[in-house]
């Protein structure tokens, strides 16, 4: 009998265990340690289990994960995004694209997901042990594996695959580095940025769709939606920068400074293009400049709120009486 252990069962082990037929003289067995499989999958892309990407260009999928590019080109190669849309659909997922390229169950729940990786397991006879916590493997002459549970349950496996996700703390690979497995220290990804005693926490709630925020002192940037926080910054743009710099960011006991270009609008002549032509939609349609500049710039009704001093030359006051950074008053050129 060729005994098969997977251990962890998450995304990863449940879907290796979903793609491991039943045939007779083998076993596969799979260890969770706690008392639910899938419990990540559940929570994931907000309960709607954001399953693939429509993306087929795999280098452009590639630079999104620079950190890996060659780890995983060999790995996407083998089974593309697009093996991942048939293989669903192939076991009566309906998938959608979203305009954004991401693709979801119809059903809008992560538990379609769920389910089809279940009822695979449960064709292919895969046998789930809930509340087994693996504390140590080991390789035996035989070139076999004893497995050691929490629980003191021992199993012998002549294939191990370990789908354990990622630990925080570096001891936690002890069990694998004892076999020879090299691991990288694990650092914070997809984090918010914290950023105490900055003014710009003075507009919490202030958000640009099309920002461009910078590393500054690297070459790592990222362009998106970026939110003011309370407490720093937030939104898609921080989140994707904090997982490319994570390690970066790390190195340098996260002190660092970024730099924000607000709006995808490149240079002064821009921006005053933009205004002229809001200004001529505005005469027409009765609009305010600072709703027809709120499409391409962050929402200026917040602006009074920041504490920056008043550009030279300008005598503008908000109604509340204090200064604006930026001259929607007085409208000269050179204040903006
Ligand atoms: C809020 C959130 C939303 C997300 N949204 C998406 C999304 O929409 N689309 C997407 O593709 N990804 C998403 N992700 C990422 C995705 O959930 C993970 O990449 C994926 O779940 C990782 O799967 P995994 O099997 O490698 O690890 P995990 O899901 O972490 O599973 C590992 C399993 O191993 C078990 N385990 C650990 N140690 C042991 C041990 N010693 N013995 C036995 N069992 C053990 C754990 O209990 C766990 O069940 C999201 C993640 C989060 C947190």
């Amino acid at each position: 009998m060729l005994k098969i252990a997977i251990i962890g069962g998450g995304a990863a082990g449940c879907f290796a265990a979903a793609n491991i037929p039943a045939l007779p003289g083998r076993e596969v067995v799979l260890f969770e340690k706690t008392g639910k499989l899938l419990q990540k999958v559940k929570v994931s892309g907000g309960g709607r289990c954001n399953v693939t990407h429509s993306y087929t260009g795999l280098p452009e999928l590639l630079q999104a994960y620079p950190r890996g590019i060659a780890l995983l080109r060999k790995t996407m190669h083998r089974f593309t995004p697009l093996h991942t849309q048939r293989w669903f659909e192939n076991e009566g997922v309906v998938l959608k694209e979203e305009p954004d390229g991401r693709m979801f169950p119809t059903t809008d729940t992560s538990q379609t997901i769920i389910d089809t990786l279940l009822n695979c397991m449960t064709r292919n006879r895969t046998q789930v042990f809930l509340h087994h916590a693996l504390t140590d493997m080991k390789l035996l002459p035989d070139n076999t594996f004893e497995l050691h549970f929490s629980n003191g349950v021992v199993y012998h496996a002549h294939k191990v695959l370990i789908a354990t996700g990622g630990y925080s703390k570096p001891d936690q690979y002890n069990i694998f580095t004892g076999l020879g497995h090299k691991f990288s220290l694990p650092v914070p990804s997809l984090f918010t940025f914290n950023m105490p005693n900055e003014a710009i926490t003075a507009l919490p709630g202030l958000s640009a769709s099309e920002a461009m925020v910078k590393v500054l002192g690297t070459k790592l940037s990222v362009t998106g939606a970026v939110l003011i926080t309370h407490w720093g910054m937030s939104g898609p743009a921080i989140l994707k920068l904090s997982a490319m710099a994570a390690r970066t960011l790390a190195e340098c006991n996260y002190q660092f400074q970024i730099g924000v270009q607000w709006s995808p609008l490149t240079n002064r002549g821009a921006v005053f293009q933009q205004l002229r032509q809001e200004q001529g939609k505005q005469a027409a349609s009765r609009t305010t400049t600072a709703q027809a500049l709120a499409t391409s710039l962050p929402k200026v009704r917040h602006f009074p709120r920041l504490p920056f001093g008043r550009p030279a030359g300008c005598a503008a006051k908000s109604p509340s009486g204090s200064s604006y950074p930026r001259c929607i008053y007085c409208k000269r050129q050179n204040h903006l």
